[in-house]
């Protein structure tokens, strides 16, 4: 059996990063990284955005070039399949029946996109975006496809549709909730997309309850609501959450649930065992320490730097990285720095009508989190508010006379 100091089961963005971590870390062991995908890892951000809008080739989202992993000494196995682990033996078993030894084993499996729980969910035409794979099939079939339903008004969804828009697709976003981004953001943001997404001619319909997908011929030919209404539709995209892929860890009796639970060293509840991104169920200080997966390059980075800095027997400070994410619709960038999860206010600065603007949010009279709309300063600026927990005045938050990296003098 071929054995590996170190297995790293992902090829995706956590994945990759603690494999180039080892190495700029000067790491010397054997290292094998495993992907049930064709490519080498790959940013996943650009393809509801700029890869599906097709302004962005495939090899420019390669995280490295094709010959960095080889030159490395890092073992590429692509398409291989982790499906069980036994860590007594400290080994995994592969899909197609082999297995392989492992000194630490790297559990970095991301998860996969929720299906619709209703009949027709499997029908062609009813696309996820999570893969490449997933994006050039719904960029093969663009031609042929007069409308589109986007199910879910998350920022994948929010996204998807910016773009189909913008090849010119007539959309129809379907959210289930009385706002867009409901569980990620404020309310004025998500009333700010709303009007943007109108305003681009998304038809977008807040409270809409799917019944079921209706097809012809095996292919989807509409999307069925719950007071009886189809709208049709060639093709349908799907962005309601993904699932985390942990089911072969979980089974090998790793603590978890919704994701495998590790501690603030990224160590799962099996000796030798960590886990890293997506899939990754941590307590995290931003959320006031509840236990919470995120899903971020931010966190995949930062997570794959704790867990690769301890396999190289470095000592590395517990993972208390400041989230920050971003979302590219039409021409606006917003930015995001810590969680809103359990706000209580949200204070609006600057002018949404102008187009750009950001929203701070406070848990308890203390900054938790921004919303940055084409406004970089505040994103750049408040990001110390957050790490810092600043108690500001909502009044002076909202004076844009008052730059953010002035408010610590501020605060009470
Ligand atoms: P993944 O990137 O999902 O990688 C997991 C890999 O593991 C996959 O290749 C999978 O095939 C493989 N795998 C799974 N199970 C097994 C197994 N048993 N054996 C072998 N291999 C396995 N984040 C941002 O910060 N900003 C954004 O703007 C943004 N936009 C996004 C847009 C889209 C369309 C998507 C899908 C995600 C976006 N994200 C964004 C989220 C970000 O891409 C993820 O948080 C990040 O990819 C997580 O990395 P990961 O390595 O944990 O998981």
């Amino acid at each position: 059996m071929q054995r590996y100091d170190v297995v790293i089961v992902g090829g995706g963005h956590a994945g990759g990063q603690a494999a180039i971590a080892l190495r700029q870390g000067g790491y010397a062991g054997s290292i094998a990284l495993l992907s049930a995908e064709p490519e080498a890892p790959y940013e996943r951000p650009p393809l509801s955005k700029d890869y599906l809008a097709g302004d962005k080739t495939f090899d420019r989202l390669l995280l490295r070039a094709e010959a960095f992993w080889s030159e490395r000494e890092i073992a590429l196995l692509l398409e291989r399949t982790v499906v069980a682990v036994d860590p007594e033996a400290h080994t995994v078993t592969l899909a197609d029946g082999e297995a392989l030894a492992y000194g630490k084993l790297v559990w970095a499996a991301g998860g996969t996109p929720r299906r619709l729980p209703c009949a027709g969910h499997d029908l062609q035409g009813v696309h996820t975006v999570r893969t490449r794979a997933d994006v050039d099939r719904m960029i093969a079939e663009l031609p042929d496809v007069e409308r589109v339903v986007v199910i879910g008004g998350g920022y994948i969804g929010l996204e998807a549709a910016a773009v189909l828009t913008k090849l010119g697709k007539p959309v129809v976003l379907l959210e289930a909730l009385d706002r867009v981004l409901a569980r990620v953001a404020g309310e004025p943001l998500s009333r700010f997309y709303e009007a943007e997404h109108r305003a681009h001619g998304v038809d977008l319909r807040l409270g809409a309850r799917v019944d079921c997908l209706e097809g012809e011929g095996g292919r989807v030919t509409g999307v069925r609501l719950a007071g009886g209404e189809v709208v049709a539709a060639q093709m349908v995209i799907v962005g309601i959450g993904i699932e985390p892929s942990v089911a072969p860890l979980l089974a090998a009796g790793a603590e978890g649930g919704n994701g495998v639970a590790v501690d603030g060293l990224c160590r799962t509840s099996l000796a030798d065992v960590f886990a890293i991104g997506d899939c990754a169920l941590h307590a995290n200080r931003y959320a006031d320490g509840a236990a919470i997966r995120l899903e971020s390059v931010q966190n995949a980075n930062d997570q794959a730097s704790v867990a690769a800095a301890q396999i190289r027997g470095a000592s590395p400070a517990p993972y208390d990285a400041v989230p920050w994410f971003w979302s590219n619709q039409y021409d606006l960038k917003l930015q995001t720095v810590g969680l809103s999860i359990g706000h209580d206010e949200a204070v609006v600065r600057g002018d949404p009508g102008a187009r750009s603007f950001s929203v701070i949010y406070l848990r308890q009279g203390r900054v938790a989190a921004l919303d940055c709309v084409n406004a970089v300063k505040d994103y750049v600026q408040g990001r110390k508010l957050v790490v810092d927990g600043a108690r500001i005045a909502p009044a002076d938050l909202a004076d844009t006379a008052i730059p953010l990296k002035e408010m610590g003098a501020l605060a009470l």
